[in-house]
């Protein structure tokens, strides 16, 4: 079997969607995406076509190292996420191939069914709730929500207070059962995430996701060493170079590698790997489409230390059959591949011009400040 072609398609909202054809009539998709730079990425992967047509799909492990080495230049998003796509879908082949869903092929299934979170807001505790209420009923038992934004370098008495009371509202008007995770998105300094975390420390949340910049590990691990919470950080780090010191500094309970940047199922496989050495949990970072969710589960079903999935979409429109959640959970792929099948013709009906960026914020000053 031969690599004979590959198509990237810009579809709404705002996701790159990759499908690698072979001579033997099997294809593959995958998700290769930054976002804010998908035309960007789509470029990257059309020059790896000089890699990759003509050759084996199912060397994997060979074509990844010749993407990833080959280029003399390694690494960085829009690389890795290039990579990550063509990984995915090169998986699919295989696992087509074979006739088995992926996970069979990395090791067998380590639980029956994959625990996934919705993400949730609301300008009010009580919108928030109302809104957490239609999802619970659609089977969610797990969130998370975004610290608010824009955060001055050192928040005041008003930001912090707003911050404690609206978070603490929405925890105690959710079910005990139900789990609260919170996305700090890199806003704050660390001075001011460590006042924060502080605060919302006896709210027991799930998790406080990159509560600063991934760019300073030891500023990271002193934040993660204070805190009660467990701390996570990962989806703007890439490759198992990239996590290393994530790890040794102890940086983060919890690794989030997106499976659309991180370098793919292949890599994440060994993302998680180094961190079952560490006891540090995974749960990949989400907030693509459902080729990306189908490689999340791929890799949450054949790893022992997976925490939650992230997901914004079950797929409804692109997949023929989208993915179900029951129980807070979303069952395991028993189809060939990553178990799902495209229709080719939303996709069509659907495509853009992959022109979708980052909001950009200003401070009260009007300096630049995160998103
Ligand atoms: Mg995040």
């Amino acid at each position: 079997m031969k690599i004979t072609r590959l198509e990237t398609f810009h579809v709404k909202p705002r996701w790159l969607f990759l499908k690698i054809s072979t001579d033997a009539g099997i294809t593959g998709w995958g998700e290769p995406i930054v976002e804010g730079r998908a035309r960007t990425v789509e470029t990257a992967v059309h020059e790896m076509e000089a890699v990759l047509i003509g050759q084996n799909p199912l060397a994997i492990e060979d074509l990844w190292t010749r993407m990833y080495r080959g280029t003399f230049y390694r690494g960085g998003p829009v690389l890795t996420s290039a990579i990550s796509g063509i990984d995915q879908a090169l998986w699919d082949i295989k696992g087509k191939h074979f006739g088995v869903p992926v996970h069979e092929l990395l090791g067998g299934p380590t639980r029956q069914r994959v625990r996934t979170y919705a993400h949730c807001g609301g300008e009010t505790p009580e919108e928030f709730l109302e809104r957490a209420a239609k999802l619970i009923e659609q089977g969610f038992d797990a969130f998370k929500t975004g610290l608010p934004g824009p955060i001055e370098p050192v928040p005041n008495h008003a930001y912090i207070d707003s911050v404690v009371e609206h978070v603490g509202a929405i925890r105690r008007g959710l079910p005990k059962h139900v789990d609260l995770g919170m996305d700090f998105h890199g806003k704050p300094t660390p001075a001011a995430a460590e006042t924060i975390i502080a605060e919302l420390d006896p709210l027991r949340l799930m998790f406080i996701e990159e509560p600063i910049q991934c760019e300073n590990v030891p500023a990271l691990a002193r934040i993660s060493m204070k805190a009660k919470t467990p701390i996570a950080t990962g989806e703007r780090i890439f490759t198992r170079w990239g996590f290393r010191e994530i790890l040794e500094q102890r940086a983060a309970a919890i690794l989030q590698p997106d499976i659309c940047h991180a370098g793919g199922i292949t890599e994440v496989r060994k993302i998680a790997a180094m961190a079952e050495a560490y006891y540090a949990l995974i749960a990949p970072h989400n907030p693509l489409g459902p080729i990306s969710l189908a490689a999340g589960l791929a890799v949450a079903a054949s790893i022992p230390n997976f925490l939650i999935q992230e997901q914004v979409s079950l797929g409804e429109g692109y997949l023929k059959e989208p993915f179900v959640i029951r129980e807070g959970h979303i069952d395991l792929p028993t189809r060939p591949g990553l178990g799902i099948e495209i229709d080719e013709d939303y996709v069509q009906a659907n495509l853009y011009d992959g022109a979708w960026d980052s909001p950009r914020w200003n401070n009260r000053d009007g300096s630049f400040t995160e998103w």
